[in-house]
């Protein structure tokens, strides 16, 4: 993008929209669009897509015209954009005669810069046609996923907005949108007919979550898992996939003793209505639920959510799991996992996705029905029907083969009074099923996308990666690295091989120089390696154990390294190995002994050592040095550093709540806690030093961490 026209957006984007700078993400879209490109946006609810329209909007020679259904939005995105002095006015049924006449005055008059029009006005042709005699300059969609039959919010309106662009002239487009699934993507971008679109996804991180896969083996096992977490986290909600083990659970917790409610689908209104607003108002600490409970929570303070069993995809579970840490605390979200749960979810996807063959079924049996019935209409439960259909018929099934009937037209169903069952009438009882307009491609592409999203949750189950990462690559957010805080990260922390310090390569040449020593002779002089690691190791150290043997205490290496704890020492040989240095010889007893590269490096012919000194290496007293050289913390010192709050931290924190004023964004988006409690550790005094802490990307560079280094360069000088 040219200079002249990032400093006109920026200058605009502080006068007319009073922000400092766009957030990571809205960048990218932003310089897109200005460019010209068609984009899809797909960022959070809160992660602040209008902006990415809106700035655009006014540096754009032309109209913008803003595609939205959320009508009852408009005037206050209207009223808003006008008090900051823009030109803005919007078209929708909800607004009088006299209204409509101003805004297409002003539109005639070309004033207007952004114009925000519900779908279906596309259909008027007096609207339209003053639309193709103005100028504009961009088109944007908003809740992007109506488009989509597949979204969850399908608006057949929003289909006629491919032929609308082309009206309109053909110009580019910005669609945004908070969820969109690969489908759902790609129905977008056909439908508004995007060429070569620049698609960027953004802010579906969640640095404060711990993420968590707990394979479990059964019941028991699980509720043991609850135990742990529910006495580290206290207040959370637990997802159950079926009302049975949420009422298992719910009994097992209240045994423990524990202020626990239950809700799901098969309790009353009431009874639901007060398990929710006693989780909510904060007098129970955990909900046992299904998937119906959720919409619209937001208690702040919900340090877990576990799933009992695995959910049917893995947009589910992120939105599920999200509900932890709203409040930017660290939170912890943990998946029990037993591949025999995966039954639930066939079953739930036989439910929603029953065979051609049981609709026909079901709809001839419903016209052998209504046409003996004098009333024309049969009065039974789906329960019945799928009885009388056969015996190991799916209820849930018949329910879905029953909305399959009524989008088609073939059959009505309307309450009884006084009763749950529904009555049902079949409207076309002289039709064959085969003539019904029933789209069978289209009903066996949904069922191939809801098998794929089931195996989706299947493969994360059984990832061994980053959980943050996976689940963002899954989203198609680029560049995203490992968090550092999931069961994963911790277990197998990311590998941080870097150039050895002089000191650490001393260490390291000790170490092999025991190895080499602690080894017998062949008759023709090579060597042979005769002891264990544990053996070597304890020489090193120069324990004083009587299993030592005269051999071991009497080499010249006997204790070289008696600095090293027990622990470092184990993971100095952990990262030999990795690296090639040293070689065991396997069986029961295995013999330790070094590699050829192992070798060259003992002796000096081999100098640029890559290699992790996490564990190992670490600086003693942080508050002599405190100052980051290298890499000489390592990861594991950071996170088993003193977690207590210190004055540093307490400044941070401070400095970390003004940013996130300033940026409306949730302190956690700003810094992790735990990246406060690495930056109170390492005190990096440069940006360089602080990026190498997990969180820190490059628009933290830009506007978080400057703020951070001054505070933590002021306290430096302080001490
Ligand atoms: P969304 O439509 O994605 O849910 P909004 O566009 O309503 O989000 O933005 C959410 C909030 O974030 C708004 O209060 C908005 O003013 C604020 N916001 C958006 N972008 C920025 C920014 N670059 N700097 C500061 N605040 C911003
Ligand atoms: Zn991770």
């Amino acid at each position: 993008m040219a200079e002249e026209t990032q400093k006109n957006m920026e200058k605009v984007l502080r006068e007319q929209f009073g922000h400092n700078a766009l957030r990571p993400g809205q960048d990218t879209v932003v310089v897109a669009v200005l460019e010209g490109k068609d984009t899809l946006a797909i960022m959070p609810t809160g992660g602040g897509k209008s902006l990415c329209y809106q700035l655009p909007a006014l540096c754009l020679d032309g109209l913008t015209v803003v595609v939205s259904p959320l009508i009852a939005l408009m005037k206050d995105q209207v009223d808003g954009l006008q008090s900051k002095g823009i030109q803005a006015g919007a078209v929708n049924s909800m607004q009088g005669v006299e209204e409509y006449r101003r805004v297409m005055q002003q539109l005639r008059s070309g004033e207007l810069k952004i114009l925000y029009v519900a779908p279906e006005r596309f259909a008027q042709d007096g609207f339209m046609r003053q639309l193709m005699e103005s100028r504009v300059a961009l088109l944007a969609v908003d809740e992007a996923h109506c488009l989509s039959q597949w979204g969850h919010d399908f608006r057949p309106e929003y289909l006629r907005l491919g032929r609308v662009r082309e009206r309109l002239g053909d110009p580019p487009v910005i669609a945004l949108t908070a969820t969109a699934t690969e489908v759902v993507r790609e129905d977008i971008v056909a439908a508004l007919r995007m060429k070569e679109p620049a698609i960027i996804v953004s802010g579906f991180a969640r640095p404060n979550l711990r993420f968590r896969i707990s394979p479990c083996e059964g019941k028991r096992e699980k509720l043991m898992r609850i135990r742990r977490t529910v006495a580290e986290w206290k207040k959370g909600i637990i997802y159950c996939s079926t009302r049975k083990n949420v009422m298992n659970v719910y009994t097992e917790l209240k045994e423990m003793g524990v202020n626990a409610v239950a809700y799901h689908a098969g309790m009353t209104d009431e009874e639901r209505e007060f398990s929710q607003n006693t989780f909510i108002s904060g007098q129970a600490d955990i909900v046992v639920a299904t998937n119906a409970f959720g919409m619209g929570i937001d208690r702040p303070d919900v340090r877990f959510v576990i799933h009992y069993e695995i959910p049917g995809s893995v947009e589910a579970y992120y939105q599920e799991a999200g509900r932890a840490g709203r409040d930017g605390e660290e939170a912890c979200c943990e998946l029990l996992f037993n591949h025999a749960d995966l039954k639930t979810q066939e079953f739930f996807y036989e439910g929603s996705n029953p065979p051609l063959s049981l609709v026909r079924s079901l709809y001839n049996l419903l016209v052998l029905l209504c046409g003996s019935s004098t009333s024309g209409e049969v009065q039974l439960s789906v329960d019945e029907m799928a009885s009388r259909l056969g015996r190991d018929v799916n209820p849930m099934g018949v329910g879905t083969g029953l909305s399959i009937l009524m989008h088609a037209g073939a059959i009505s169903r309307s309450d009884i009074p006084g009763s749950k069952t529904k009555s049902t009438r079949v409207l076309t009882p002289n039709l064959p099923f085969a003539s019904l307009e029933i789209d069978a491609s289209a009903l066996n592409e949904k069922a191939a996308r809801d098998h794929r999203k089931i195996e989706s949750i299947t493969r994360y189950a059984y990832s061994s990666g980053c959980r943050q990462k996976w689940i963002l690559d899954y989203f198609g957010e680029v560049g995203s690295k490992p968090c550092g805080q999931c069961d994963a990260c911790l277990a197998a922390p990311p590998d941080d091989a870097h150039e050895l310090s002089e000191a650490a390569l001393n260490i390291l040449r000790k170490a092999l120089s025991g190895i080499a020593r602690a080894s017998g002779r062949n008759p023709d002089g090579t060597r042979r390696p005769i002891y264990g690691r544990s053996k070597i190791m304890d020489m090193l150290r120069g324990a004083k154990k009587a299993t030592l043997n005269e051999h071991l205490r009497g080499l010249s290496t006997y204790g070289i390294l008696a600095d090293l704890t027990e622990q470092e020492m184990r993971a100095l040989f952990r990262a030999m190995q990795d690296i090639g240095l040293i070689k065991s010889s396997g069986g029961n007893m295995p013999l330790l002994s070094l590699t050829d590269l192992g070798n060259r490096v003992m002796k000096g012919q081999e100098k640029n050592i890559s290699m992790s000194t996490r564990g190992w290496v670490q600086e003693k007293k942080p508050s002599v040095s405190p100052r980051i050289n290298g890499a000489s913390r390592t990861f594991s010192a950071i996170l088993s550093a003193t977690q207590e709050k210190t004055e540093l931290y307490k400044e941070l924190a401070a400095v970390r709540m003004e940013l996130s004023r300033q940026f409306h964004l949730p302190p956690y988006r700003i810094a992790s806690n735990a990246s406060l409690h690495a930056l109170v550790n390492l005190r990096p005094t440069t940006i360089q030093g602080a990026l190498r802490i997990k969180g820190f990307g490059s628009w933290s560079c830009e506007h978080v961490l400057p703020a951070f280094i001054s505070v933590i360069q002021a306290h430096c000088e302080d001490d």
